[in-house]
């Protein structure tokens, strides 16, 4: 374990037991509540680090275990949010869901996770990351009824993620982790203001910092988008370029069973690269040989010391069983390549 190269690790989401919410289901509501609730959360987190641990996962993560939804989590905990009163927006431009609605200023009156980044921080020997939205993602996840301005709110929400960011890095946090599956959406957007939100959300950590940049979880309205995209998926050709003039330190990205061609890792020169090499929308766990294969291929662009194999993207919609299968095939892909780069 902590091998020196090829470290493995985790996008974020892990599915969560039956008894703290309903398996597969995104914003699943909780099981339990009030006290029962926040020990089931804690139990639901040690349960995920053990599992990690376990597969010999080395940089792990709470598997998302304490939030209901990714994005709203975070958004509902901060002033200028009405969250009792939804509406119904389009998704990155894909699927409808009910979202909080801004209707003030937005600010944060309280620290959001630092409670369970301890407790995260104290379960574990191991390097730990950190997620959270990044500005664009969370302004495309609710109706905006105030700024009416997704560049103006993306700027507010960036403030607020970096004092969220800079107290889960004071807490022993190893890597934070900004997702910001709009990217490969709104490549203008990206250009104009999406870099500069994010550098905002990560300005002054000395951690790790990186951007997860995905086509989604493996839900049927994101399956059917990937089938628009044609036969080479070049969202990131445009992004990386940014990024890699960026301070941020690793890029997340999809590289298991999609059609994004691996040669646009070149475009990262200096980051390290999270090379998704776990497929989060099949059922079907992954041979080791399969993962090994893709982070071969991975190597051509960048060394061993920078590359972390990785899942797609979250794993809270699998089955709990196969989201294990692929952590153990995970890791046994990546050692294989470990073995073969030994061997010289
Ligand atoms: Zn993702």
């Amino acid at each position: 374990m902590n091998q020196a190269i090829l470290k493995t690790t985790i996008v974020g989401s892990l599915p969560k037991p039956a008894w703290l919410a309903t398996p597969k289901q995104l914003w699943a509501p909780w099981l339990l509540q009030g006290d029962a609730l926040a020990e089931g959360l804690q139990d639901a987190v040690r349960l995920v680090l053990r599992e990690q641990e376990s597969a010999g996962i080395d940089i792990v993560g709470d598997g998302e275990q304490t939030r209901r939804h990714f994005v709203t989590t975070l958004i509902e905990n901060l002033e200028g949010v009405d969250f009792q009163h939804k509406k119904t927006v389009r998704i990155r431009n894909r699927y409808d869901a009910d979202v909080p609605m801004v209707v003030g200023p937005v600010s944060r009156p309280k620290s959001i996770f630092a409670e369970h980044a301890r407790f995260l921080r104290a379960e574990t020997d191991r390097p730990v990351k950190y997620t959270l939205p990044g500005p664009m993602t969370m302004v495309d996840t609710l109706y905006d009824g105030y700024y009416r301005s997704r560049e103006k709110l993306a700027r507010e929400f960036a403030k607020i993620l970096n004092a969220e960011a800079r107290e889960l890095e004071a807490l022993g946090i190893d890597v934070i982790q900004f997702d910001e599956p709009a990217f490969n959406v709104f490549m203008d957007e990206v250009r104009d203001w999406g870099i500069e939100t994010l550098e905002t959300a990560a300005a002054g950590l000395k951690c790790k910092t990186a951007v997860h940049i995905c086509y989604g979880y493996g839900i049927k309205a994101n399956n059917d988008w990937k089938k628009t995209l044609g036969s080479e998926w070049r969202q990131y050709e445009s992004t990386f370029p940014l990024l890699a003039k960026s301070k941020i330190d690793q890029v997340s990205l999809e590289c298991a069973n999609s059609r994004v061609p691996l040669e646009l890792i070149s475009l990262l020169k200096g980051k390290d690269i999270m090379v998704g090499a776990i497929d989060v929308a099949s059922e079907e766990v992954e041979t080791p040989e399969k993962v090994a294969q893709i982070v071969r291929a991975a190597l051509k662009y960048v060394a061993p010391e920078k590359l972390y194999p990785c899942t797609n993207c979250g794993m809270v919609p699998l089955p709990r069983a196969v989201a294990q299968g692929k952590l153990r095939a995970l890791t046994a892909g990546a050692a294989i390549v470990r073995k073969e780069l030994k061997a010289g």
